[in-house]
């Protein structure tokens, strides 16, 4: 078994950046295990712009910024390996993997960052009737085909749901010529980023039908066409009469992304029910000690920038943790997700740690206009923000300073909640 002071599962953006901040901590002895053959994640394969604007003031393409950080992990020269599958993480932070060149390989680490990354939703999840013909993928497949492999997927396209890789790929569809006849989706609003629907749809005169569904599938070897239909908005039924036939070769379905998780359960770590990601507290530590967690495997983020940010904390409380200067046996207080919050990250503040500001992330479940954020425990409230606008394909991110939070040092627990008008 070899020893290592932090293993980290993952080299995306999020385990690039722990291993970074780690390293410039002063840990010494990392290794960053990733199943696929390079560095650098999903962002790979997202060759479009707009990378980066908050970290470094640039609009950077997705391997671009990755490189970035590939760089800084080359010029420190932290050990990885690619090819390397996790395959297995106990309580007691033992590692197993597997490569080709070594075969199974075991470690004991001193403290691991689950940085896996999320998965796509697939038609399977959708329960949508109709034949498992060809010409059916998720959005983030189709993207691989076209941007790492050079395939078009196909030529007339509808796509399923409005998130950001949806919408990204609906104009990289019409870029490759082909035609992408609507972006279809179940709720009154879009889950992606308000400059994605603009830049990707509207640009392109792409139809977004809101509170509408595919109802069937035609074909049996390729897909002919798909028939939608508008549903109602509380119920979320089709509404007879209102169908229409789109004939086209290909669906894509951009419908949700589920946090990789299966190692972590398998650990016996404690997850979130609202995020799909372990619950952890102001420290980003799940309930294993010394096993930290970041990036789209904690919860499902919409910005690299916000991933990078949080995995620099959580690679330098590792260290902390390493060398024994992390705080343990604090009380925690719970955070409690209030009015309109989905997923409040992280799930438990030690407040007797308070000597620097708490990140708070969290999705809006709905669309609110003139809203506004509040925290507060029992009667004391100690944050509140106003928003023009908030909704669920931007998140929240709100600090909470080391004073706001001494005040409240005897409260049973803190709930987040949005104010809407
Ligand atoms: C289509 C698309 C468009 C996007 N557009 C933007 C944008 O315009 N701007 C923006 O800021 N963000 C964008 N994002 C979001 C951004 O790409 C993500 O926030 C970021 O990549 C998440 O980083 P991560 O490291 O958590 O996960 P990932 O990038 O998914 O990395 C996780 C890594 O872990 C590895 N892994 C998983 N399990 C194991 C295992 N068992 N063993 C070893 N390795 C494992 C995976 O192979 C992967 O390399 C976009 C994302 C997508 C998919």
């Amino acid at each position: 078994m070899r020893k290592v002071d932090l293993l980290i599962i993952g080299g995306g953006p999020a385990g690039l950046a722990a291993a970074v901040s780690a390293y410039e901590q002063g840990c010494r002895d990392i290794l960053i295990l990733e199943r696929e053959d390079t560095l650098g994640g999903i962002l790979r394969q997202c060759i479009h712009n707009g990378f980066g604007l908050h970290t470094f003031q640039q609009e950077l393409t997705g391997p671009e910024y990755a490189q970035k950080y590939i760089d800084r992990v080359i010029d420190y020269q932290i050990p990885y390996q690619c090819n390397t599958m996790v395959i297995e993480i106990t309580k007691e932070k033992q590692v197993t993997a597997v490569n080709r060149s070594n075969g199974l390989q075991h470690f004991q680490a001193k403290a691991i960052i689950l940085a896996m990354g999320c998965r796509e939703r697939p038609r399977g999840a959708l329960a949508i009737p109709g034949w498992r013909c060809s010409g059916i993928y998720t959005a983030g497949t189709a993207q691989k085909f076209v941007n790492l492999e050079g395939i078009m997927p196909g030529a007339r396209v509808v796509i399923l749901g409005s998130g950001d890789i949806g919408l990204i790929m609906a104009r990289r569809m019409t870029f490759m010529g082909a035609k992408v006849l609507a972006c279809v989706e179940l709720l009154p609003f879009s889950s992606g980023l308000k400059r994605n629907i603009v830049q990707c749809l509207d640009d392109y005169d792409i139809p977004l039908l809101l509170n509408h569904t595919v109802v069937d599938i035609a074909g049996r070897e390729r897909l002919e066409g798909v028939t939608v239909a508008q549903v109602d908005p509380e119920t979320k039924r089709p509404i007879a009469g209102t169908e229409q036939y789109y004939a086209c070769d290909t669906l894509l379905l951009s419908v949700g992304l589920i946090p990789e998780n299966e190692l972590s359960r398998m650990a016996g770590i404690d997850l979130c029910a609202d995020t799909g990601g372990p619950s952890v507290d102001e420290n980003l530590q799940t309930s294993v000690s010394g096993v930290f967690s970041c990036g789209n495997v904690l919860h499902v983020h919409d910005l690299v920038d916000f991933v990078s940010e949080e995995a620099a904390k959580a690679g330098a409380k590792a260290w902390r943790y390493i060398t024994d200067t992390l705080d343990k046996n604090l009380k925690s207080m719970p955070i409690i997700s209030g009015f309109g919050v989905s997923g409040a990250v992280p799930q438990k503040i030690h407040v007797g740690n308070a000597d620097q500001p708490v990140t708070l992330m969290f999705r809006p479940k709905n669309v609110y206009k003139n809203a506004k954020v509040c925290v507060t425990a029992g009667e004391k409230e100690i944050y509140r923000h106003s928003s023009r606008i908030l909704t669920p394909g931007e998140m929240v991110s709100l600090k909470l300073t080391p004073e706001a939070l001494r005040q409240i040092s005897d409260a049973e627990n803190l709930t987040v909640k949005v104010e809407a008008s």
